[in-house]
C-alpha cells in the first residue's frame, strides 16, 4: 500500500488471526469456539479488560519503505524485531520525502536542497572514496530508509493506539492507518473490536 510521496507498507507474512486469538482465550475457561457473536463479545471483553496475551497468538511481518525520521519513531516500539537496510554496506539511493502541497519554488528549493545533499554523498562514496558509513552522515534526515517489522497482535495494537492519536505525528499516523486497513482483513473481529473499543471508531 502506498504512503506518503515514494513510502509503502505491505504486510508479507502473518501467522494467526481471529481463531488463534479466540483457541488461546478460550483456554482459561476450558471452552472451545462457540458461535460468531459469542466469540466477538469474547474478543471485545478481553480489549476492554486489558487481557492482552491472547492477541499475542497473531504474528505479522511488514515491508516498510519510510523516512528515516518516521523510522525513528517506529523503533521506540520495543516489542517487535526490526531488520534494516544498513547505509554501512549499501548505497543510499536518491530517494527523499516531499511533503503533500509543497509547490512552485518552495518544491524547488527542497529538491534542490536533497539532491545537493545526494551530489555530495556520492562524490564522497565515488570519487573520495569515503566509506559509505561515515558519509551518510551529509544525507538529510528525510531520505527513504527499508526495514522489515515482525510485531505480535498486542504489541501492534500498542502501536495502533499511540500512533492512530491526533497527537502523533501525521507522517506515521497514515502509516498506522494503511496497516490498520491490512490487519483487518487477517484479523477483522479482532481489530474490528480494537477499533470500536480503543479508538471508538465504527458501529
Ligand atoms: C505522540 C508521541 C510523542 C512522543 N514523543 C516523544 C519524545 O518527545 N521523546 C521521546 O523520547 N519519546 C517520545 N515518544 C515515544 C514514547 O515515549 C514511546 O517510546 C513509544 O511510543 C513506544 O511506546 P511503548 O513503550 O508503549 O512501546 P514498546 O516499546 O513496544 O513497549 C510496549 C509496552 O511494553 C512495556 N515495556 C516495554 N519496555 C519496558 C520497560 N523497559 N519497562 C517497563 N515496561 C516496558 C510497556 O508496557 C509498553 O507500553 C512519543 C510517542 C508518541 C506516541
Amino acid at each position: 500500500m502506498q504512503v506518503l510521496n515514494n513510502g509503502s507498507v505491505t504486510l508479507i507474512e502473518h501467522m494467526g488471526g481471529d481463531q488463534a486469538v479466540i483457541r488461546n482465550a478460550r483456554r482459561c475457561w476450558r471452552s472451545e469456539s462457540k458461535s460468531e457473536n459469542a466469540d466477538r463479545q469474547l474478543l471485545r471483553h478481553l480489549i476492554k479488560a486489558g487481557h492482552k496475551t491472547p492477541f499475542e497468538a497473531m504474528t505479522f511481518t511488514f515491508d516498510v519503505k519510510t523516512p528515516l525520521f518516521v523510522a525513528r519513531q517506529w523503533f521506540r516500539h520495543r516489542m517487535g524485531s526490526f531488520n534494516e537496510e544498513s547505509l554501512r554496506y549499501c548505497v543510499a539511493l536518491r530517494d527523499y520525502y516531499i511533503p503533500q502541497g509543497l509547490e512552485g519554488s518552495l518544491l524547488e528549493q527542497w529538491n534542490k536542497h536533497n539532491n545537493v545533499a545526494f551530489d555530495f554523498y556520492e562524490e564522497l562514496v565515488g570519487q573520495h572514496k569515503i566509506v559509505k558509513e561515515q558519509a551518510r552522515s551529509v544525507l538529510p534526515i528525510g531520505i527513504y530508509t527499508n526495514f522489515y517489522w515482525t510485531v505480535n497482535g498486542s504489541s501492534l495494537m500498542n502501536f495502533l493506539h499511540l500512533r492512530l492519536d491526533r497527537h502523533a505525528q501525521y507522517e506515521i499516523r497514515v502509516y498506522a492507518e494503511a496497516i490498520l486497513e491490512l490487519v483487518k482483513e487477517v484479523a477483522p473481529i479482532s481489530f474490528g473490536e480494537f477499533e470500536r473499543e480503543v479508538l471508538n471508531i465504527g458501529e
